[in-house]
């Protein structure tokens, strides 16, 4: 009688699709500093030149406004990712992930075969041997290089590659900018060489706070205590090690007890005892399992599954519970009222002050009285290039046309980002008001406007001109 062997095609590898994502985060980080429109970088806070650049255009400091919901959809973002798919944020997204992998896996185990074998991150490399220290100071030097890529890399979205290079050439003129380039590399290598995963697991605050964001649908490493048995007792304590012991108890369960999904974690834990705040949801366990139970022609005891699906078998995981439904409204919510608030941004920016002195009356040589207001306007021109500008006065019906720019009589160039102080005075020689009282507030509005930018690059304020009362008028008759 002959044996059946079932056998089954394996999946592709979590860990080779995250490799993929890794290469493709990896590669738009380091591309997305450098790509301009008209001037403007996908995102850059720029604290030299007081501007926010997002999705490509540019918003002065005033308009900050867009950083509050940036921040909001980052968190909310980041919230309903874990409810929805556990620490998957550590585990395809997060630097630091993406980093030790680089260093450990890359670096130290294919490059320079320090470590034995990716499958193994338990073993520590034999650092009495002489030639594993000289592979280790190599595997830190590439390491350092790659540190300061990183933070340079990171620095970009702050002070624009163009104007990064340009100061590094006197680095010494730009110690601010030296010094967090420094800070940066010389934590990464402190972080990822030594730390390692101990910063996911004790100085991360996320680590802290995705456990109470969990429920049973949420999406993570699960070994299937049903199928695989009960490796720990309800203390957590580890009570076999070996199938037969297992299966003495539990005859049909599959687990190997080959260990291979602990051996393989970065974060040194076993995920047979459950749900533990160290996992980054890495998914190497899943592989691993998958690969030995896959030899017996059956599937893996660790899966990227819910409690709900996997353990009380109450059905396929709910991926769009009220709970996701809720964060999904929230994020489009925020993302449309910052499209919104985003159109309105305004091309130039303009501030009117009304000068203490509220009006001056004269007589001009041909007889006419001249009713006088000032105000100092302070125009900033928000685009790249310079721009020639001028204003207009819309009046209330009854009046219109009835007052000039006196002062300045000519449009003026304003170079990007200066403020420009200008003193306008608008007079009238029309009665606007016939009060013996008192002074006459009268509405208006100023429209200034880039010339040959009309509509597009301009703004509208509110002010008022200030008629004299009767007896004024008089007294300079
Ligand atoms: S238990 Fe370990 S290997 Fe498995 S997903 Fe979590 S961190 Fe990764
Ligand atoms: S890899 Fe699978 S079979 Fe091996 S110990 Fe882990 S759960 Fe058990």
């Amino acid at each position: 009688m002959t044996q059946e062997t079932t056998t089954i095609k394996l999946p592709t590898p979590w860990r080779f699709k995250r490799y993929y994502f890794f290469i493709l985060i990896t590669v738009m980080a380091l591309v997305l500093p450098w790509v301009e429109i008209n001037g403007s970088h996908f995102f850059l806070l720029s604290f030299d030149k007081l501007k926010l650049h997002l999705g490509f255009v540019q918003f002065d400091m005033q308009e900050l406004y867009l950083l509050p919901f940036l921040l909001m959809m980052l968190f909310l973002g980041i919230f309903g990712m874990t409810v929805m798919g556990g620490r998957v944020f550590c585990g395809w997204i997060c630097p630091q992930t993406i980093f030790r992998v680089i260093y450990r896996d890359v670096i130290e185990t294919k490059l320079l075969k320090l470590r034995k074998r990716i499958k193994n991150k338990q073993q520590e490399p034999d650092m009495s041997i002489a030639a594993n220290k000289v592979k280790k100071a190599v595997a830190v030097l590439l390491w350092v290089i790659l540190s300061f890529v990183a933070s340079a890399n990171l620095l970009w979205f702050f002070v624009p590659p163009e104007d990064f290079f340009a100061y590094m050439a006197n680095p010494l003129d730009h110690m601010i900018l030296l010094g967090t380039l420094l800070s940066f590399a010389l934590f990464l290598v402190y972080d990822i060489v030594f730390l390692k995963e101990d910063y996911c697991i004790y100085v991360c605050p996320y680590s802290r706070i995705q456990s109470v964001l969990y429920d049973e649908n949420t999406v993570m490493a699960l070994y299937n205590t049903n199928r695989g048995g009960h490796i720990y007792n309800d203390d957590k304590e580890k009570v076999f090690t070996k199938q037969k012991d297992l299966q003495a108890v539990e005859a049909h369960a599959e687990c190997t007890a080959c260990e291979s999904c602990v051996t393989v974690c970065p974060t040194h834990i076993d995920i047979r005892k459950g749900l533990q705040l160290e996992c980054i949801n890495c998914l190497e366990c899943v592989d691993a399992c998958t690969v030995v139970m896959g030899k017996l022609g059956k599937p893996s005891l660790v899966t990227w599954s819910s409690e709900y699906e996997i353990i009380d078998k109450q059905g396929k995981t709910k991926y769009f519970r009220p709970k996701i439904i809720a964060y999904i409204v929230l994020l489009v919510g925020i993302a449309a009222a910052m499209v919104i608030m985003g159109s309105k941004k305004e091309h130039m920016l303009l501030n009117i002050n009304k000068e203490n002195r509220l009006y001056s009356v004269h007589k001009e040589r041909d007889g006419r009285i001249a009713v006088e207001n000032a105000y100092e306007f302070l125009l900033q021109n928000t685009q790249n290039k310079t721009l020639n500008f001028y204003f207009e006065v819309i009046l209330p019906e009854g009046v219109q046309g009835t007052l000039e720019i006196e002062k300045p009589k000519d449009s003026f160039d304003v170079t990007p980002d200066i403020k420009k102080k200008k003193i306008v005075v608008l007079r009238t020689y029309d009665k606007l008001a016939d009060d013996a009282r008192h002074d006459t507030i009268i509405p208006i509005t100023i429209r200034a406007y880039a010339i040959g930018h009309e509509g597009e690059i301009e703004v509208l304020r509110k002010s008022t001109f200030t008629y004299p009362r009767e007896d004024v008028l008089r007294e300079a008759k």
